[in-house]
C-alpha cells in the first residue's frame, strides 16, 4: 500500500506522470519484499518555492542545496520526485547502499532499476551535483519547459 503522504504528492505531479509513478512505486515496494517503502518527500514544487530552497548556502545561512532557480528544476512542473524510503513502516532511510531485503543487491538501487525501466533519470547519476533522492522524467529541459503554455491548473501543455 502507497502511504498517505505519498498519495497526496502524486495527485499533485503533473496528470502525465501521475499513473506511471503509481505504478513504479507499487513495483519498488513489490521488489524491496516488505522492510522498505518508498515515500515521495517532495513532488511539485512551486517557483516560489524553489526560490526559497536556491537561497540557502546564498542570502540566506545554511549549505546549498540546489543549484536551480524558480523555473529551472523540473520538480517545479510536477516531473520530479524525491524518495526516501520508510523502515518497518516508521524509520525514513536515505541510506543508498543498504540491502534490507537480504538479496544482495541495495533496495535503493532496486528502486533506480525499476525507475529507469520507466524512463525515469536518477540524479545519482549527475555529474556535478549529485542529487541521490532525485528522479526525474527523462526527455525534458527546463529551458523547454518554461516556456510552454499551462492548463488552469497550472500544469504545462507537454
Ligand atoms: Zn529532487
Amino acid at each position: 500500500m502507497i502511504d498517505q503522504p505519498t498519495k497526496e504528492r502524486i495527485r499533485k505531479l503533473h496528470p502525465s506522470v501521475r499513473e506511471e509513478i503509481t505504478q513504479i512505486i507499487k513495483e519498488c515496494d513489490i521488489a524491496l519484499t516488505g522492510r522498505a517503502k518508498v515515500r515521495i518527500t517532495q513532488g511539485l514544487r512551486t517557483f516560489a518555492e524553489q526560490d526559497e530552497l536556491y537561497a540557502y548556502g546564498r542570502t540566506k545561512p545554511g549549505k546549498k542545496v540546489t543549484n536551480a532557480k524558480a523555473g529551472q528544476s523540473i520538480h517545479n512542473y510536477g516531473l520530479a520526485v524525491d524518495i526516501c524510503l520508510i523502515i518497518d513502516g516508521k524509520i525514513a532511510s536515505w541510506d543508498t547502499v543498504k540491502d534490507w531485503d537480504n538479496d544482495q543487491v541495495a533496495d535503493w538501487y532496486e528502486c533506480v532499476k525499476i525507475f529507469a525501466k520507466y524512463g525515469w533519470d536518477w540524479g545519482g547519476n549527475w555529474k556535478t551535483f549529485k542529487d541521490l533522492p532525485h528522479f526525474e522524467k527523462k526527455g525534458y529541459k527546463w529551458r523547454n519547459l518554461i516556456q510552454k503554455k499551462r492548463d488552469s491548473e497550472g500544469y504545462v501543455f507537454l
